[in-house]
């Protein structure tokens, strides 16, 4: 789960740190690699601590060490990591959801761990599913991006995953803020406490390709928010969901193809000691050595998409999607608290299952997780059962800066459900 770990831990004495927590491999450390589970980020030691980084160490933390990842955020089961693969603590194995997997197994398995993560299109919420763990994604803006390595920055936000709910809530305040590093956090309204929820909706199409167990267990948590916590649950039609997904990877390999520009073998990373050929040839000798399938899959579908005579057609089109998208979700929170699906539509896939999937698979696994992703709405995912040992996971999404409806369900879902803890210790 850890691709790096704090050299210092075996120095540190007894009651120094209030808590312990880990960092995705795409948020800058101060002492220890920073790779974004990619080998052309080999060598590389930032001079600084991002921002949700410093935060945490400033609020009493013990950054016990770095946790793997899908290069780049690029994936949705950590198996495009560069760096070995982290297994899911519930069945060793079957992946541990991605791209933030090793964050997710390391909440599983340490006891009181809160992991940083991050999420562009539902790498907190998958893993946190996959591993029975909560993840919170906050709203985008609510916490600084400064230090990240970006994958996608219209998308890109930096969440927790934790056992704990009240360690969700308690965290957040420490690492959100205005912050002038990131001017996209500037403008953000305090997190104050809410009204608790009363209302939640669910899409008519929730269950829909969703597999049988993942569907059994989440009309379960139905009946048991409606019948224990007193909710109201009621169905509501979200048609432009579905066109999430595409507008999703149109916009995220756009933004990831320029992103990546800058690992070139010139600034960060892996370099030549001598160079002999022509720089252009150079450039692209270290990137093709060195980026893996995926990275490279993005960055030609990006370029693409990017391209004068197509722009119009795909990126200026998901971003009007994106608009659409938002809308849909303001209609349902004018009469509903809460969106609420499941999170994944499978338990962890097993590896040799992940071997046979066609890329339009997994990126189409994706599909709950991306709405509130591309909208940059708030979003909770936590256990709501167990299929064959294997936890289930559902996602309830608020609307903008609205992250106290998500505490309080949280809150309330924590005192009502029996969280199992895996068999596996670190
Ligand atoms: N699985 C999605 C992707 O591959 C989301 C990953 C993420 O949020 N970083 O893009």
């Amino acid at each position: 789960m850890f691709c790096a770990i704090n050299p210092d831990l075996d120095h540190l004495q007894d009651g120094q740190f209030d808590f312990h927590f880990s960092a995705k491999d795409n948020l800058t450390t101060v002492g220890l690699p920073t790779r974004a589970g990619s080998r052309i980020l080999e060598g590389y030691r930032p001079a600084f601590d991002a921002h949700a980084v410093e935060a945490m160490r400033q609020a009493g933390g013990l950054l016990l060490g770095k946790t793997n990842m899908d290069e780049f955020g690029f994936g949705t089961f950590s198996t495009n990591s560069a760096f070995g693969v982290p297994r899911n603590p519930f069945d060793l194995d079957r992946s541990c959801g991605g791209s933030s997997g090793g964050a997710a197994c390391a909440t599983a398995v340490l006891d009181g761990h809160v992991a940083l993560g991050v999420s562009t299109g539902g790498s907190i919420s998958c893993p946190a599913a996959f591993c029975g763990v909560m993840g919170l994604t906050p709203t985008y803006g609510r916490v600084s991006r400064h230090g990240l390595l970006d994958y996608g920055n219209s998308l890109d936000k930096v969440g927790l995953i934790s056992r704990r709910a009240a360690d969700l809530e308690m965290h957040l305040r420490n690492i959100a803020g205005p912050d002038p590093r990131d001017p996209t956090s500037c403008a953000q309204p305090p997190m104050g406490k809410s009204a608790p929820v009363r209302s939640i909706a669910v899409p008519k199409d929730a269950l829909e390709g969703v597999s049988d167990e993942v569907s059994r267990s989440f009309q379960d948590a139905l009946d048991r928010l409606r019948d224990d916590l007193g909710l109201k649950v009621e169905t509501v039609e979200t048609p432009s969901f579905r066109f999430a997904m595409p507008s999703y990877y149109v916009l995220g390999c756009s933004e990831a193809s320029t992103n990546l520009a800058r690992y070139c073998g010139l600034r960060y990373g892996v370099q030549s000691e001598e160079i002999t050929e022509h720089f252009d040839k150079y450039f692209s000798r270290i990137r093709s050595e060195n980026f893996g399938r995926e990275a490279k899959r993005r960055i030609l579908l990006g370029t693409f998409a990017r391209m004068v005579g197509f722009r119009d057609r795909y990126y200026m089109k998901a971003l009007q999607v994106r608009e659409l998208i938002i809308q849909e979700y303001q209609r349902v929170f004018q009469d509903h608290d809460l969106l609420l699906t499941p999170a994944m539509p499978f338990t962890a896939p097993r590896f040799d299952a992940i071997d046979d999937m066609d890329i339009l698979e997994v990126y189409k696994a994706d599909y709950l997780t991306i709405p509130p992703n591309i909208s940059g709405m708030p979003h909770l995912s936590m256990p709501c059962g167990y299929a064959q040992g294997m936890p289930v996971g559902m996602q309830f999404v608020a609307n903008h800066w609205q992250e106290g409806l998500l505490f309080d369900i949280a809150q309330r879902w924590e005192e009502a459900f029996r969280l199992r803890a895996p068999e596996v210790t670190a």
